[in-house]
């Protein structure tokens, strides 16, 4: 049991993937359900014929429980985990689930990253290619998760959602082609489907960031250095440090555009964009990513805050003035 400024670390997050044949993603899920339930694990955990990506909480002892039960089995024997301390569960549910594929990338012809992948590059090497003027690094992950932090001199492609990504590349190819490209995501699994997809498209030299951002950040040599902010997470912490040696903001506030890391997701459940924004703002605009929203009659921060129809109208009018 570690300690850390006074708190006790007694849980773990775990993020792990693996490519590999899961003949029948159904009764697999079934299974593996029941037994992180009998775990005591939450989690988001998804199976498809191409393999298995889980991001989960537990107890020290379950997690370890968890990994030698994977590793101990010949379709995963080969599964890289990146773990985090953490002082409670990160999820509230559990879910594991049967899909068609791990990683939508929109494709007419799907990548097998078994078949066809870009080379690995620790982080150290990755670090290497990030000083490389000859390099081009691409954050393949959405625009929220790249705007609260991302390596810098990384290019943010154009697009909401990953999904969109080949289409950009195309639109870009001119500018691209005849670069060294290097990849990164959160724990590397987009990075194995998109630098095949790459590859697939007539580059060359094509990269990815072994073990993604989370690897990167844990790694004893690179301690996070040339990340800038903080890294996107999808459980209940939301964002995690990565730059152990120089930190940085680079979140900007929705309304006001001063330095931020807090998100929010807009308070229109119809909307629910994903915001950076001060508690301030928050209050001051209803929880809305725009007039519209704040209006709207499921607006949940209204709701939540127990806002009578008079204060409600009241924030509203102070809203439509600016
Ligand atoms: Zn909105």
């Amino acid at each position: 049991m570690k300690e850390t400024g006074g708190t006790i670390m007694d849980y773990r997050v775990l993020l792990y993937y693996n490519y590999t044949t899961i003949a029948d993603p159904e009764t697999f899920a079934k299974e593996h359900l029941a037994f992180c339930q009998e775990l005591g694990i939450k989690g988001r955990i998804l199976v498809a014929p191409e393999g298995i990506n889980g991001t989960l909480s537990g107890t020290k002892a379950a997690t370890d429980q968890y990994m030698a039960m994977m590793l101990a089995d010949q379709r995963f024997k080969d599964t890289y985990f990146k773990i985090d301390e953490s002082e409670g569960h990160a999820f509230k549910k559990l879910f594991v689930r049967p899909r068609s594929e791990l990683v939508a990338l929109n494709l007419d012809e799907d990548v097998d990253p078994r078949q066809l992948t870009g080379n690995y590059l620790e982080p150290q090497a990755f670090k290497q290619a990030l000083l490389d003027e000859e390099t081009v690094v691409i954050d393949a992950r959405n625009d929220y998760e790249y705007d609260l932090g991302h390596f810098r001199g990384a290019i943010r492609p154009e697009i909401h959602n990953f999904r969109e990504l080949p289409a950009w590349i195309r639109e870009n190819k001119e500018q691209l082609m005849d670069k060294k490209i290097v990849t990164y995501c959160t724990g590397g699994i987009r990075c194995e489907k998109f630098s095949g997809w790459l590859l697939r498209e007539g580059y060359e030299d094509v990269a990815q960031l072994h073990g993604g951002i989370a690897a990167y950040g844990k790694n004893a040599e690179t301690k996070g250095e040339l990340w800038d902010g903080k890294m996107y997470v999808f459980d209940e912490r939301i964002s995690v440090e990565i730059n152990q040696v120089d930190k940085t903001i680079v979140g900007k506030e929705w309304f006001d555009g001063t330095p931020c890391e807090r998100y929010i997701n807009c308070s229109n459940p119809e909307c629910n964009r994903q915001m950076l924004v001060s508690e301030e703002n928050e209050a001051k605009y209803l929880g809305a990513c725009s007039l519209a929203c704040a209006k709207h009659v499921k607006n949940r921060y209204v709701k939540k805050h127990s806002l009578t129809e008079g204060e409600r109208l009241e924030r509203l009018a102070i809203i439509e003035k600016q």
